[in-house]
């Protein structure tokens, strides 16, 4: 069977953790945290970064940072992940969410200012797939209404942005907060994990604080309080050093991950290529002002019964395939809350979209037998 996801692992994780564990000090904010937060912030010029123990805390994080409460609305996709959404309402926010492109599943940034209300305090967006949503455009609508920008980045590592200027800016350092997933589904892991990573000057102090349950514990430790205590708000959102230690060994791989994964994705996309043409599914569209950090590799069917045909048909021949997000706004638990209109597109890409295996372990030779095996059920 070839399965959907194999998280791969580059040899030193155990290794890193021994050091951790030998070191002593395996609790949170330790040497490995450092290690990596640091390659971070200077790898993609992100202001300041915090390790998490997912994404989902660091978009906790970012909610509890914006001062979202009740009353306030927040703008999210309906086609994302649970914890885009459930982060602001866990705040007390009201979610108004907002439609995917037609052309590709991020959220379509000419809808966004239409949802504006005097109570919209924050956008969040998520680079779906690890392609850029269209910044320029989002970041001049929200500099205008002055809202928080938040980019959830969870499958967008090592991925970028061209500005307008001709600027090549990481996803992430864009918004003026972003939240990354280490999760083992993501391109470089730590089983579960994630991180915070805050661009606006005006949310470092705070960010540190409510990272280390609402005390000001770091500032201690870097000697510029002489005693720490309860300040603010916060939760236990760092993860231990035995996490971190795992998380350094991908890191140093980062590269060769990259690099093989591309490999996998352009492999799918040009043997693909010729069912697009023939007009039997859509390929993934990357802008123009977007690179590509071959996170997925998805095709878009032409109904719900084609795309449970192919992926049975796969099944069958011992390939796994998925389909992806179910629209929030139709969610069991929001949809008794949402006064919005349906959204055509979140639910064009629930019903279409068929994620295919991609993995640092996937052989070429897999990648062609499911490139033929597609060919052959569209072939029937
Ligand atoms: C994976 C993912 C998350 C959740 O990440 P965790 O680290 O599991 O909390 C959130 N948003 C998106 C878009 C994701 O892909």
């Amino acid at each position: 069977m070839i399965p959907f996801n194999k998280p791969y692992l580059t040899g030193k994780e155990t290794l890193y953790i021994e050091e951790a564990v030998r070191s002593g000090k395996i609790s949170g904010n330790g040497a490995f945290t450092k290690k990596c937060q640091q390659f971070f912030e200077e790898t993609y010029r992100f202001k300041k970064c915090l390790l998490t123990t997912s994404c989902t805390d660091a978009l906790e994080m970012a909610a509890i940072l914006c001062n979202i409460g009740p009353g306030d609305e927040v703008i999210v996709p309906s086609y994302t992940f649970v914890s885009t959404a459930l982060a602001f309402v866990r705040q007390g926010a009201k979610i108004i969410f907002a439609d995917s492109s037609s052309d590709q599943p991020n959220i379509d940034e000419n809808l966004i200012e239409p949802l504006i209300t005097q109570k919209t305090k924050a956008i969040v967006l998520v680079h779906y797939a690890g392609v850029a949503c269209n910044m320029d455009i989002i970041m001049e609508i929200a500099g205008k209404h002055n809202l928080i920008v938040i980019e959830d980045a969870a499958q967008a590592i090592d991925s970028f942005y061209v500005d307008k200027n001709g600027k090549k800016r990481a996803l992430g350092s864009i918004g003026h907060l972003a939240a990354f997933s280490f999760h083992e589904t993501k391109n470089i892991i730590s089983g579960e994990g994630g991180m915070l990573c805050v661009n606006d000057e005006r949310f470092i102090k705070r960010s540190e604080i409510i990272w280390e349950k609402g005390t000001n514990r770091a500032e201690f430790f870097r000697g510029e309080v002489n005693k720490y205590g309860w300040v603010d708000t916060g939760s236990s959102f760092l993860p231990s050093e035995i996490i971190a230690a795992f998380l350094w060994a991908q890191i140093e791989n980062l590269d060769n991950i990259q690099k093989k994964r591309a490999q996998i994705w352009n492999t799918y996309n040009s043997g693909l290529r010729l069912l697009e043409e023939n007009r039997f599914i859509f390929l993934p569209k990357i802008p123009e002002y977007a690179t590509n950090n071959a996170h997925m590799f998805y095709i878009i069917c032409s109904s719900l019964k084609e795309r449970t045909e192919l992926i049975n048909f796969l099944r069958s021949n011992n390939i796994l395939s998925v389909f992806h997000y179910l629209s929030l706004y139709k969610s069991e638990f929001y949809q008794n809350k949402y006064d919005g209109k349906p959204l055509q597109y979140s639910d064009f890409y629930e019903d279409r979209l068929l994620r295919l295996p991609l993995y640092y372990e996937l052989s070429e030779e897999n990648v062609n037998l499911i490139i033929e095996k597609i060919k052959i059920f569209f072939q029937k």
